[in-house]
């Protein structure tokens, strides 16, 4: 039986140009190539930017097939392998010439008073007012009441997702291996009013972390996950924990997520 590799690319040209690459290389090798998800892959790549490595994630329901990013996007600080890197990436895939990272991934629960459901995330989710109002959140962990936030919204991010919009509200740059989650806030007030920590937590994974709108807002709140946004009302709480399950990464260089980051940011 042909060994399969599943290939998903986002709709710039430029990552439709390496799908055709990226397939023909690995059918020359001998492999089979599929477009949309198979879990019977040994291997699912994305094409294109973050935002592609997300969806890929997500519309795979983070399964236990390995993930790699080619970067034809604008930032790609998931993605390891460059557009003049492809053939290489082939032949150290082929060779084994890679370590698997496991990401820590984060899981929330979300409980309303018509629903209740669970979804996980790769970088981060965000509960904001959906209106200019400030929204009042009552932060719990693990059952010990924080705070009562007053501000723009919540940031809650996965190690791995400490780069992205953590980073922009000033939160701490995590190692995507690390243990814990962090809790940023997005313009917290400070005042005689609302006292709220203004720096952003690092909560141990073995917390939970509950949020509460406080009773009186019936007004929609905004939940995001990974950058996809729906509007909820009447939220009774999100609670968020480390999820059982992980997300498989190949990593051709150690040490590039140091190369990564002074190459993305600096
Ligand atoms: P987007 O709004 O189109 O892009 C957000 C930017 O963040 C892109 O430049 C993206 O890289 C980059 N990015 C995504 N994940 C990253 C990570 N783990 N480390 C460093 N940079 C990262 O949305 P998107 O591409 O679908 O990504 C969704 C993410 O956007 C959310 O999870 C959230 O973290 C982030 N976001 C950031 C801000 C902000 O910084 N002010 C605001 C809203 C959302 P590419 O260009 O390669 O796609």
């Amino acid at each position: 039986m042909k060994r399969l590799i599943n290939i998903f690319f986002n709709d710039n040209i430029k990552s439709l140009e390496a799908f055709i690459k990226t397939k023909e290389l690995f059918e020359k090798r001998g492999f089979e190539v599929s477009e949309t998800f198979k879990e019977e892959a040994e291997l699912s790549i994305c094409i294109g930017g973050d935002g592609a490595f997300l969806r890929g994630v997500h519309n795979s329901d983070f399964p236990k097939v390995p993930f790699v990013g080619i970067n034809t996007g604008t930032l790609g600080f998931f993605q390891e392998i460059s557009f003049d890197k492809i053939e290489k990436f082939i032949d150290d895939y082929i060779d084994g010439k890679y370590i698997v990272e496991k990401i820590r991934l984060l899981e929330c629960t979300l409980k309303t008073n018509d629903i209740i459901f669970s979804n996980k995330c790769l970088n981060d989710f965000v509960i904001k007012s959906n209106s200019s109002e400030i929204i009042h959140l009552d932060v719990y962990i693990d059952d010990n009441h924080l705070e009562t936030f007053a501000g723009d919204g919540l940031i809650i991010s996965t190690p791995s997702g400490s780069t992205a919009y953590n980073m922009s509200a000033g939160g701490s740059i995590m190692y995507p291996t690390l243990r814990g989650f962090q809790l940023t806030p997005l313009a917290p007030i400070f005042s005689k009013v609302y006292r709220t920590i203004s720096n952003s937590l690092v909560i141990p994974d073995t917390s939970t972390l509950k949020i509460v709108p406080l009773e009186n807002q019936h007004k929609k709140i905004s939940f995001v996950a990974d950058g996809i946004e729906k509007d909820y009302t009447d939220v009774s709480y999100f609670e968020f924990k480390k999820s059982r399950f992980k997300l498989y990464k190949l990593v051709f260089n150690e040490n590039w997520y140091w190369i990564n980051m002074k190459d993305k940011f600096l």
